[in-house]
């Protein structure tokens, strides 16, 4: 298992994080006929055709005036830019020619479809993955990081969408990422550590997962949750791979556990069943519609398929994933 391949951290496009801070950025790559418009709407993004298989893309002369944009790179094809609809980022004064804005929207050709990253990001290659990926993350921050956190003043938006700048106090904030530990636990038999929280839909089932507490080691994040959910007692933990979540803004960090016992007991809180699954057992309860495991999209169902040794069987139709 490797970073690499997991749905959400694959990328292709330089971020090009020293162009940022470029005077009139955003206005260079506006009027730059190759530069790629991706639509941000909440938490979809703008597909193209039926498959959801692609983002959708428009000319910088197509997007909607008055979006907010944030660079996300270039490649060799092209530079991209997020448009983010509704309240999204407001450029600063200078950084953006608002006499290029057309307020009659008439130029605007609307992206033939939306989509929610977690259900599609799977299907998506490379390039899509890693664009969708960091305009949701950057676009997320964005809409609750709108006042300085030390005197409240209104932020602007400087650096092409990277950084937000206090006009009373000058200081520079960041957008955030949350650490999450996400862990398939085994115990000596091998078997993997399922469980299902209250809100998700009847028969779901997945690994443990949790944030990162402040002052507090991954590893310790990975013992703490599980004992905290399941009362079981982890002792050797190993990393595996990471992969960004942006809904709205986490970080998962997926690790490896061994379990020193198997006295399972959920908390009835976060967790109210759990259990130990051989191989064959989540097989049979799978195949049969029995439980339903994490979308592909997630790291979760990597992990699950990671300790299973090979991919899922197809499941029973319309249990596919949930
Ligand atoms: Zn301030």
């Amino acid at each position: 298992m490797h970073s690499d391949h997991l749905p959400l951290a694959r990328a292709s496009v330089d971020r090009d994080g020293h162009a940022r801070v470029r005077p009139g950025l955003l206005d260079d790559l506006l009027a730059e006929p190759s530069t790629r418009v991706l639509t941000i709407d909440g938490d979809r993004v703008a597909t193209a055709g039926s498959d959801d298989a692609a983002l959708a893309f428009v000319p910088p002369s197509d997007r909607v005036p008055g979006a907010g944009l944030l660079y996300l790179g270039r490649d060799e094809d092209a530079a991209y830019l997020a448009q983010v609809l509704g309240a999204g980022p407001r450029p600063a004064a200078g950084d953006l020619d608002r006499r290029t804005d057309d307020p009659q929207g008439s130029t605007v050709s609307p992206p033939p479809s939306y989509a929610v990253l977690r259900d599609i990001g799977w299907q998506l290659g490379d390039r899509d993955a890693g664009l969708a990926v960091g305009a949701l993350a950057l676009a997320n921050w964005h809409r609750t990081h709108t006042h300085c956190p030390r005197c409240g003043t209104p932020t602007e938006v400087i650096d092409g969408g990277w950084v937000r700048r206090c006009p009373a106090d000058e200081s520079l904030h960041y957008p955030r990422t949350d650490a999450a530990v996400i862990m398939a636990i085994s115990d000596e038999a091998g078997r993997i550590l399922l469980g299902h929280a209250p809100q998700w839909p009847e028969g779901q089932f997945s690994v443990p997962a949790g944030f990162v507490e402040p002052g507090e080691s991954l590893e310790a994040a990975v013992r703490r949750e599980v004992f905290e959910e399941t009362n079981v007692v982890v002792g050797e933990v190993t990393y595996r791979a990471s992969q960004p979540w942006p809904f709205p803004a986490s970080l998962m960090v997926g690790f490896a556990g061994r379990a020193t016992g198997t006295d399972v007991r959920p908390d009835g809180e976060e967790i109210t069943e759990a259990r130990f699954y051989s191989a064959d057992e989540l097989r049979e309860a799978w195949t049969t519609g029995a439980i339903r495991l994490p979308r592909p999209t997630s790291i979760a169902r990597s992990l699950i398929e990671e300790w299973y040794g090979e991919p899922l069987p197809e499941a029973r139709a319309g249990r596919r994933w949930a």
